[in-house]
Formats: structure tokens, C-alpha cells, sequence
């Protein structure tokens, strides 16, 4: 969904201009058109947390093999932040969903697809609460929807594309993505645990179910019984619960209970663990001392 411009526009493919939720532009998108699919044959899709809970359902799959079936990885900061993109067909560009008729899993495409030809920003203005949402227009030479003769307001057509509900169930995941940009150094660099924790709460709905329900989880946080069991059955609230986990375990925003005693509980089998290793080492070493006696003959 990137291209060159026709030679009576910006030479940018995005229109730099702020749209706000009631500001009106053209364009309609059906399946007349003579560019029909155009936009899917040349593809760089991030995917958001609900894009794979939609998509898995649809295809069929776990949340794993639709990771390593339909994705491609990349790091979406300088941290190393890891993110998703919708996987192209082999030896081509154009979108592994792609079918002759058109979208195979147009129902539950991701927001992406849902917003273009708009873009989306979220910025924060300093020391306020929340970030504000504005849209750009995206024009790219293949695409002639900018030249069908219907004009709408960026609400309606959000509301069309049925993009509301991907956004809201994203949000808390685009803050913290937000915040780990602009806080920067002063977070730090985040560890690889938490990376994998971020991987698993944002993109392995299955996996980070299986995490939720294991025994090791249950002796740190302190959940209500019928709290853990609607996350177990909901995804979309495992989805939730999991960028509350992520804001605690990368900003220290505490909202989920620790079973007292978990802390030193964890530290305690920690030093466990490093006294046996250190045990393991001493004989490791023991053994290859001996070894060198016996390289000595008698
Ligand atoms: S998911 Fe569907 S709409 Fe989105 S790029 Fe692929 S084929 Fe096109
Ligand atoms: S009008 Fe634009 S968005 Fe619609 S099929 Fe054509 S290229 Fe894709």
C-alpha cells in the first residue's frame, strides 16, 4: 500500500494536511472500480494486538502459527521494540491474503486496510493526559478512489470501515508504545524478558493465556478467582489485561495485585537456583582438575 504519486500531486504519498473527526474529504473505495486490489499488491501492514485475535479466529489457526504462517518480524523502535507485519507471498509484494476475487479475509482485515486511505497520528502535547488523534490523506498514483465523486466525514468513514472498535481495544497498547518512545531514556532500555513479555501479551493471545493460567503465575500475581477465569474465556479482556501487566512491568504503573511474600519468594528460589549452579560448576571444575591427574599417569 505505498506508491509514487501521478504528476498532478505533491510529490509525497501522503498529503500533509491534519484532518480532524468532522473534516470531510473524497473518496470511495467498491469493488467496481478498475484499481480493485491494487492496494493489496504492494504491502507494508503492522499488526496491532485485536488485528491478530480477528485474524487467527478467521483463518483457523493458533495465535502461534498465525505468527509464523502470516508475519513477518521488525523492531519498531531503536530499543529493538519488536513488532509484526502481515506476511507478502512468496517471491512477491503482494499480500498473502490476496485472492483472485479479492480480500480473503476482508471481515476481519486489519485496522490498516480498514483505514486506508487515510493515515492515523497520535501525538501528546506536553503535560497533557491524553494524545490526540488526527488523519492524513494517503494518495498513491494506483489507487483512483480519490477521483469517485463521494465525500464524508473522517468519523463516517471510520464508522464504515468498522475501524472504531479495532481502535478502542487498541488504545491502551498505542499508549504504551507512545510512552516507551517518549519517555526514552528515562524508562532505559528495556530487558529482553520484558521484550518477550511485551511479544506475548501484544501478539501470542494463546500462548499469553497458557502464561496466565500456569502455577507460576498464580504464586506472584494475587487475581480473583472469577477475574482469571472471564480473562480465560475473553480475549479481547486477556488482550486488556495484558497492557495493564505491560504498563506495570515497564513503567512500575501498579494496578494488578502481588501475592505478599511473592517478591521474596521469586528471590529465594532465585538464589536457589544460582547456589545449585554454582554447586554444578564446582564439580564441573572438580572433574576437569581430576582430569588432569589422570593425564598425568601414575
Ligand atoms: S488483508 Fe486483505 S485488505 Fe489487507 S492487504 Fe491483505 S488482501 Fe488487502
Ligand atoms: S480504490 Fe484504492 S483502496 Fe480501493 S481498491 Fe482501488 S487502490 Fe485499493
Amino acid at each position: 500500500m505505498n506508491s509514487k504519486l501521478p504528476d498532478s500531486a505533491p510529490q509525497s504519498p501522503i498529503i500533509p494536511v491534519q484532518l480532524r473527526l468532522d473534516d470531510k474529504f473524497r473518496f470511495r473505495c467498491h469493488k467496481g472500480i478498475a484499481c480493485f486490489n491494487k492496494c493489496c499488491e504492494n504491502i507494508d501492514i503492522m499488526l496491532t494486538p485485536y488485528d491478530i485475535v480477528r485474524l487467527k479466529h478467521r483463518l483457523g489457526v493458533t495465535s502461534r502459527e498465525f505468527i509464523d504462517l502470516y508475519t513477518v518480524d521488525f523492531q519498531m523502535d531503536g530499543h529493538g521494540t519488536p513488532g509484526l507485519k502481515l506476511r507478502a507471498k512468496e517471491n512477491s509484494t503482494a499480500c498473502i491474503n490476496l485472492t483472485p476475487e479479492g480480500c480473503g479475509v476482508y471481515e476481519d482485515r486489519p485496522a490498516a486496510c480498514r483505514y486506508y486511505a487515510l493515515g492515523l497520528v497520535s501525538m501528546r502535547k506536553k503535560d497533557a493526559p491524553r494524545d490526540e488523534d488526527s488523519y492524513f490523506i494517503v494518495r498513491e498514483e494506483h489507487c483512483l478512489g480519490h477521483l469517485e465523486p463521494v465525500v464524508q466525514t473522517v468519523c463516517g468513514y471510520r464508522k464504515e470501515q468498522g475501524v472504531d472498535l479495532y481502535d478502542e481495544i487498541n488504545h491502551e497498547w498505542r499508549q504504551i508504545i507512545l510512552k516507551k518512545r517518549s519517555s526514552g531514556p528515562t524508562v532505559g532500555r528495556p530487558s529482553e524478558r520484558s521484550f518477550e513479555l511485551f511479544f506475548l501479551a501484544s501478539y501470542d493471545p494463546d500462548g499469553f493465556r497458557e502464561f496466565v493460567a500456569s502455577p507460576g503465575f498464580g504464586e506472584v500475581f494475587d487475581l480473583d478467582p472469577s477475574f482469571k477465569q472471564g480473562l480465560m474465556a475473553d480475549e479481547v479482556q486477556l488482550l486488556r489485561f495484558g497492557f495493564r501487566l505491560l504498563r506495570q512491568v515497564l513503567f512500575g504503573e501498579k494496578s494488578i495485585p502481588l501475592k505478599p511474600g511473592a517478591a521474596q519468594m521469586r528471590i529465594a528460589r532465585y538464589q536457589q537456583r544460582m547456589a545449585q549452579l554454582s554447586t554444578g560448576r564446582a564439580e564441573d571444575l572438580a572433574d576437569a582438575q581430576d582430569k588432569i591427574y589422570e593425564s598425568l599417569g601414575d
